[in-house]
């Protein structure tokens, strides 16, 4: 049967987990999303991008919001179909994140006179490697389509809105020596050694606590990895510590880099930077995403790890997860949503489009 985009968003919900779409197995959750977009939301311009749909309004309203939400799942653990039991409706994708789907589908479907344009992004491919995101690819192939005021990603946040991201880098912190006999150690310089005083400033660092907007941005520095050793009786000539630096999106990655600088300055290491990504400004203060807050009843906090987010910071656009579901419980299988929060994040968001 057709998608009912009408329907209850718990019953649009459990219709979406019963149709399988494990990432890059997504052709038929996209072809049953676009044709009931087409036939059950009039006044919406649809387009298919590969294997994802997209749908906006072109009602000439001063700003525009975008709600774009993942259609592909891990694999399934034997929990697919989706079943009710009580509050709770269990199934792979209930909470990541076919519920925030449901609710996006079904105010594209059932709200005629926005407040706000509004654009909808239903995309293929999130939960592989970022080489193979849909949105990604409609961000090189559609960039207007991603024009908004304010972008809302449907995935579990349990009813907080989060906001921004955590930029991170990582950095290997090389000692280098003298190799020798350890029965002649003096004769070495042993680059282990020289690792000490790093981990010591590791330990002794204190991070900080930056308030965005009224998020809480709680940074890290730590080893992550140790490399060093030729033998059991070898004073060895080199020795490194991985290092990862999680920042708060008020500096960028060169302030990052630059503060992991100072952070060992004076010590005897080289320091290469291996991998980067920037953070994402929350952009709460933007009118479009305050008043998404407001209608939040003010329910913000920061969201930590990297996520589809950044895309839009990097593009100028204040963006924020938004959905039912408990970001714990996604990729289990024992994944479930809590069907009361399907319903109040349909009631925030259609109080807020309609504003
Ligand atoms: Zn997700």
């Amino acid at each position: 049967m057709a998608l009912q985009l009408r329907a209850d968003p718990i019953a649009l919900t459990a219709a979406l987990v019963d149709i399988p779409s494990e990432s890059r197995h997504e052709q038929r959750i996209a072809d049953e999303i676009e044709a009931a977009l087409r036939d059950q939301a009039p006044g919406y311009e649809v387009i298919r991008n590969g294997d994802a749909v997209l749908a906006r309004t072109n009602l000439g309203r001063p700003s525009r919001v975008l709600l774009a939400g993942h259609t592909d799942t891990v694999p399934a653990a034997d929990n697919v179909p989706s079943r009710l039991d009580g509050d709770l409706l269990y199934g792979c994708g209930t909470s990541d994140m076919k519920s925030g789907d449901a609710v996006f589908l079904h105010l594209a479907a059932t709200i005629a006179e926005p407040a706000h344009d509004i654009t909808l992004v239903m995309y293929d491919c999130e939960e592989i490697e970022s080489s193979a995101n849909g949105l990604g690819r409609i961000e090189r192939e559609l960039p207007d389509w991603l024009q908004a005021d304010v972008a809302i990603l449907g995935e579990p946040s349990g009813g907080f809105i989060e906001a921004g991201c955590q930029g991170t880098i990582r950095v290997v912190v090389r000692a280098s020596g003298t190799r020798a006999h350890s029965a002649r150690s003096w004769l070495g310089d042993n680059a282990i050694h020289k690792l000490g005083d790093v981990m010591t400033r590791l330990s002794s660092y204190e991070a900080r606590n930056v308030d965005i907007d009224g998020c809480t941005y709680r940074e890290g520095l730590s080893a992550v990895r140790v490399d060093g050793g030729i033998a059991g009786n070898v004073i060895p000539d080199a020795a490194s510590l991985t290092v990862n630096f999680r920042f708060a999106p008020d500096c960028t990655v060169d302030d990052a880099v630059g503060h992991v600088h100072d952070v060992f300055a004076g010590l005897d290491v080289d320091l290469e930077l291996t991998d980067s990504a920037a953070g994402a400004l929350p952009g709460l203060t933007k009118p479009a995403a305050a008043a998404l807050v407001a209608a939040a009843g003010g329910q913000v906090r920061a969201k930590y790890g990297w996520t589809d987010v950044a895309r839009f910071a990097a593009l100028g656009i204040p963006a924020v997860n938004y959905g039912p579901g408990d970001p714990n419980l996604a990729h289990r299988s024992d994944e479930n949503v809590d069907t009361a929060q399907i319903t109040a994040a349909t009631d925030m968001l259609r109080k807020y489009l309609l504003a």
